[in-house]
């Protein structure tokens, strides 16, 4: 362990290698931002696989002590949020959780991260799933995942082998679905209000590489040091799912690939719609990142934008049924307060609307801000 969570929505951090700490003072981090860091010289003799320890009977334990267990591993939302899971298995009193939904689904063009690691360890992502769902006393269980990932299907219902109340939603294969609201919908037809939490329909929303994690934490006793990461796009000369430490410099991923050919304009952190473009590459692949792409400058281009012209394809675009225009030009004018209202905080940040703009609006971006905005002024005021 190399830090400690500093509250109860925060995640510990372990050291992914073993070595030396060299350093702890602000450095790059995918955001943008100069954020305190935990820089470790690494051991050249290291072994990077850790012993597996005695497996921890989590059926004997109660809510809290299993809410704390899967802090102590440093469990987060790998599915790109990077929510720290635990917070989610904290039940409030007298509520329920009936259903526990396993997400599989990997709409972004290119990540095949969570495609891969459900044929390769599907076996872990069913036990992952089996020991939270035994946890929470679900009525049932159900893996998400897109018809386009046959193998996955199959692999998963290999792993299930009858086990009770568990089984697999093939899902039609559309963009964007892995947004949770989105994916009780798309299983249950259920829709989770605004404002509110998939909790207040009764049900728990999990990724499968987090699956995983638990797994690993209770039958292995390993914490989350690592995690399957796409490295793909054009501008990548030998695209791979490669199995990345946390904390590893990007730099040193592309490298692994064969770096970066020389037309490459743009690298971006998660998948080409709701990924992140990197400003340097000397910062840490982390928990939530489940792919790396280099675009050349075919399709780094930035369109040109040219002024709103209400044609409306922007609301049919958009999967969570809201005003996308509006709120960009709320955003654009600072008004962020203002877009509470019109359920800004409901954006998924899927960049439907942006991809569908014809006068290049970069309307995602502008909901963006205001809702990181919006947060920042919420902790600040939480705080006080
Ligand atoms: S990014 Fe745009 S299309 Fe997607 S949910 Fe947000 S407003 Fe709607
Ligand atoms: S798609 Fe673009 S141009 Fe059309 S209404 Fe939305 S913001 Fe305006």
């Amino acid at each position: 362990l190399v830090a400690e969570a500093g509250a109860f929505v925060s995640a510990p951090l372990h050291a992914p290698v073993a070595g030396r700490v060299a350093a702890i003072a602000p450095r790059p981090h995918p955001s943008g931002r100069l954020l305190p860091a935990i820089e470790i010289e690494t051991d050249p003799l290291s072994a990077q696989r850790l012993p597996a320890g005695p497996p921890l009977d989590a059926a004997a334990l109660d809510n809290e002590s299993f809410v704390a267990e899967l802090q102590s591993a440093g469990l987060v939302g790998m599915g790109g949020a990077g929510f720290p899971t635990h917070v989610k298995y904290r039940l409030p009193a007298g509520r329920r959780i009936e259903r526990l939904l396993v997400n599989g689904c990997e709409c972004e063009p290119f990540l095949t991260s969570d495609h891969r690691l459900m044929v390769e360890r599907a076996g872990d992502v069913v036990r992952g799933a089996e020991i939270a769902a035994a946890q929470l006393g679900v009525a049932e269980t159900v893996f998400g995942v897109e018809l386009n990932k046959a193998d996955a299907i199959a692999a998963l219902e290999r792993a299930i082998d009858g086990r009770a109340a568990m089984r697999v939603a093939p899902l039609a294969v559309k963009y964007p679905q892995g947004a949770e609201k989105m994916l009780i919908r798309a299983v249950y037809g259920v829709e989770v209000p605004s404002g509110k939490l998939p909790l207040d329909v009764g049900m728990l929303v999990n990724n499968v590489a987090t699956m995983t994690a638990v797994a690993d934490w209770f039958d292995r006793r390993w914490p989350l040091i690592e995690r399957v990461v796409t490295v793909s796009g054009p501008g990548v000369r030998r695209p791979a799912n490669l199995l990345v430490p946390v904390g590893t410099p990007v730099r040193a991923v592309l490298e692994r690939c064969g770096g970066l050919t020389e037309d490459t304009r743009e690298v971006v952190m998660g998948g080409p719609m709701m990924g992140t473009p990197l400003a340097s590459l000397d910062v840490p692949v982390v928990k939530g990142t489940s792919g790396l792409l280099a675009f050349t400058a075919d399709e780094a281009r930035l369109p040109t934008e040219y002024a709103c012209i209400k044609c409306g394809r922007c609301v049919e675009a958009c999967p969570q049924f809201l005003n996308p225009s509006r709120l960009g030009r709320l955003s654009r004018a600072g008004r962020f307060e203002e877009m509470i209202g019109y359920h800004a905080m409901d954006c998924v940040e899927c960049g439907s609307c942006s991809f569908a703009c014809p006068s290049g609006i970069p309307i995602v971006q502008l909901i963006r801000v205001a809702k990181g905005a919006l947060r920042e002024r919420a902790a600040a005021g939480a705080a006080k």
